[in-house]
């Protein structure tokens, strides 16, 4: 059976031209960055290509880009490095209740620390209100965090007028890009962003390898004590043809992302209308509009989302439920409680992540076999007798 890859939210294949444009790095190019001979000039030569190219992409100048082990540590260095470079000022963070762990679990740390953190609602969608972030700030906010688009429900937020309240009352701004670098326009100066993560396993790049934008004249502490690399900002030997194949993963995105965008935009369309039509009780998850182009989130009653997936992997369709993280966990996630879902609502969520080799059929066949699914399933269900979900 020819499987369906439809989590490209979780993760997605390395391009093919990316792993060529690695490969040389780990033979013939492996010097040491840091070493004066040509094999090092080499690899260092690499970086800064790539460097140049991530930069690019987002509006930024190379030396704000400071390549990472990932985007959960971009995060953690933005969150934490402007926290503990800024104390004297305040220590309040105001945040969405709806970020990826890597933001919220860096708060919890900084609260056991003594620092206060605000995690702001969101509405049904998903939407984190600018009002709110405005009244939420105090005289000892230090830095606010929202992400550009959650990575579950899709939902794009409001950044450019969060971003000009930040400033306005003199606050670091950061932004999780995960989701949405390469995917849809992001420009750091349009966003009015002073740090923003990345992660190259998003946008058909290697895993283990991000980067944070940091707007020159921001002040954070360096996170990674070591050696004098990333200008003294991330200590660590770089991981060169990771690196490497992040910035060939951006230089494809950067030619075929609009077009992309349009051609998945209109296959998620044709999805979420194909599910809403043909499966009773249904409801789509995250804004209606202002969502990632290739995010399917949607809530099935009276069934487990764990169901559904062990049955569509069985028709040799990879979806999941919530996030990649969560989905292991019996917890269900926080991002689904946030925008106001019950317990077993979103215990019955289903995300579908669509990319580069999605094809139409693809979406024909998941709506061909899912409604066959669902009612097996709510045939078995106790949920659908004691009436318990909306
Ligand atoms: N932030 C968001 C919004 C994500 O979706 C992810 C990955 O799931 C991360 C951060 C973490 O990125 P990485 O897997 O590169 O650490």
């Amino acid at each position: 059976m020819k499987r369906i890859y439809l989590d490209y939210a979780a993760t997605t294949p390395t391009h093919p031209e990316v792993v060529k444009a690695m490969l040389p790095y780990f033979t013939e190019g492996f010097g040491n960055p840091s070493s004066l001979y040509s094999y090092g000039q080499e690899a260092k030569g690499a970086i800064e290509e790539a460097r140049v190219k991530v930069a690019t992409l987002i509006g930024a100048r190379d030396e704000e880009i400071i390549f990472t082990s990932g985007g959960t540590e971009a995060d953690n260095f933005a969150i934490k490095g402007v926290a503990f470079a800024n104390e004297s000022k305040g220590n309040h963070i105001i945040t969405s209740s709806i970020e990826h762990h890597a933001v919220i679990e860096a708060c919890k740390f900084l609260e056991r620390r003594g620092y206060s953190v605000t995690y702001l609602p969101v509405d049904e969608h998903g939407l984190v209100a600018p009002s709110e972030v405005k009244k939420a700030i105090t005289d000892k906010t230090i830095l606010v965090s929202v992400m550009h688009a959650n990575n579950e429900v899709g939902t794009i937020e409001p950044i450019v007028e969060i971003g000009k309240i930040a400033k306005e009352a003199g606050i670091y701004f950061h932004t999780d890009a995960v989701q949405t670098t390469g995917h849809i326009p992001v420009n750091v100066n349009e966003l009015g962003v002073d740090l923003l993560s990345m992660s190259a396993h998003k946008l058909y790049g290697p895993k283990g390898v991000g980067a944070l934008y940091i707007r020159k004249g921001t002040r954070l502490i360096s996170f990674m004590h070591g050696g004098e690399q990333e200008r003294k900002r991330r200590g660590s030997t770089e991981n060169v043809p990771g690196i490497v194949g992040f910035g060939k993963a951006v230089e494809i995105a950067q030619q075929e992302m609009s077009q992309e965008a349009k051609r998945l935009t209109s296959l998620r369309d044709q999805l979420i209308k194909g599910l809403l039509e043909r499966i009773d009780h249904v409801r789509l998850n995250g804004h209606p509009v202002k969502r990632l182009p290739n995010n399917v989130n949607v809530s099935v009653d009276f069934i487990e989302g764990e169901s559904m997936l062990l049955n569509l992997d069985l028709e040799g369709i990879c979806a999941s439920t919530g996030s990649a993280c969560s989905s292991s966990s019996l917890e269900p996630s926080h991002v689904l409680l946030a925008l106001g879902l019950s317990h077993e609502q979103a215990h019955g969520s289903l995300r579908v992540s669509l990319g580069k080799w999605t094809i139409g059929e693809e979406i024909e066949r998941v709506l061909g076999v899912l409604p066959g699914i669902v009612t097996k399933l709510r045939a078995m269900s106790p949920l659908l007798k004691t009436g318990k979900n909306s």
